[in-house]
């Protein structure tokens, strides 16, 4: 008798170490969502949004926060299927974000500044831009984050750096031309796509004296000559009288809309030729549109912008 409980108590015991392990095993699992090739979230993430008019930080469901974002990022305007690619971009990017570990103000996830993030607004300043017709644009937004509810862009398993500019003029940038980092799936691509954007080709006129005020110039004779461009053909560096400056200083300086440029310099009148808005790389959103219009779904638009990338659907 006391064999046998001796016995079973044993068999009590080693169950409770397998139990133990198995616990274990889940734990370490469970951790691993923050691992970027195993992400799992067993219920929807939540993310500390730094909101920068504010000053503060809110914490908001992910896939509500898409819907902000999304009402941001994109005209609502656009073709259902150009809203769904967006949505995707966002959750990738915002992911990725997150995986990344990087913090912003306030110890938050993401902020609503596009210049370092995501834009992002919420559904009573939405409805003040849009007086007309809010609510039915606004549902538009909210069906494409439902109908791409959990769905990531992936790369060799992992979620990619979903980055997005407005209009690339024609061609987008790779991420290697535009910051010295080759990404495989950020090449540079055509886009014949974007041509209904105000942005695809723009001319600005400056004279000289403007030109010699912002940039801070001095002497009496201005000029400016490109010095070096990108394959794609934007321009990386100028020669702004002796002065080496940078395509961004310039972009900022002159208020371009993109570094893609032709430099007309006459006697009284610099002439600026621009194509595209914002960095080139990744999806051109006016491009997304006008591949929704021919009839692209949103999967079709992300592949011809990122290049031999994959989907994922997070169950959450
Ligand atoms: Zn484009």
């Amino acid at each position: 008798m006391k064999m046998w409980k001796y016995k079973l108590r044993n068999l009590i015991n080693k169950k409770r170490v397998i139990l133990l392990f198995f616990l274990l095993i889940i734990t370490l699992n469970w951790n691993k969502c923050l691992n970027k090739q195993n992400i799992y979230y067993y219920e929807e993430p939540t993310i500390r949004l730094f909101l920068t008019e504010q000053n503060k930080c809110i914490n908001i469901p992910l896939e509500e926060y898409l819907i902000g974002c999304v009402a941001a990022e994109m005209p609502s305007s656009f073709e259902a299927e150009a809203l769904k690619a967006q949505a995707v971009c966002a959750r990738t990017f915002a992911l990725r974000k997150c995986l990344d570990g990087k913090k912003y103000a306030d110890g938050a996830d993401l902020s609503d500044n596009p210049n370092n993030c995501q834009a992002y607004i919420d559904e009573k300043t939405f409805n003040e831009r849009h007086l007309d017709k809010n609510k039915i644009l606004y549902s538009k937004i909210i069906a494409a984050v439902q109908e791409t509810r959990g769905i990531i862009i992936t790369y060799q398993g992992e979620p990619i750096d979903a980055l997005y500019h407005s209009t690339c003029g024609g061609k987008t940038e790779s991420a290697k031309q535009a910051w010295g980092k080759d990404i495989t799936y950020l090449r540079s691509v055509k886009c014949g796509y974007c041509k209904d954007s105000a942005y695809y080709q723009r001319q600005q006129e400056f004279t000289w004296e403007q030109v010699k005020d912002r940039l801070h110039l001095t002497g009496s004779e201005i000029s400016i000559k490109v010095m070096a461009t990108t394959d794609s053909g934007r321009v990386k560096t100028v020669l702004a009288g002796n002065q080496k400056i940078s395509a961004e200083k310039l972009r900022q300086s002159l208020n371009l809309p993109s570094a893609w440029l032709n430099i007309k310099a006459g006697k009284n009148k610099l002439l600026i030729n621009s194509r595209g808005y914002g960095h080139g790389v990744g999806m051109c959103q006016f491009g997304a549109n006008g591949l929704a219009k021919q009839g692209n779904d949103y999967k079709k638009i992300l592949r011809t912008y990122y290049d031999g990338v994959d989907f994922r659907g997070l169950s959450y």
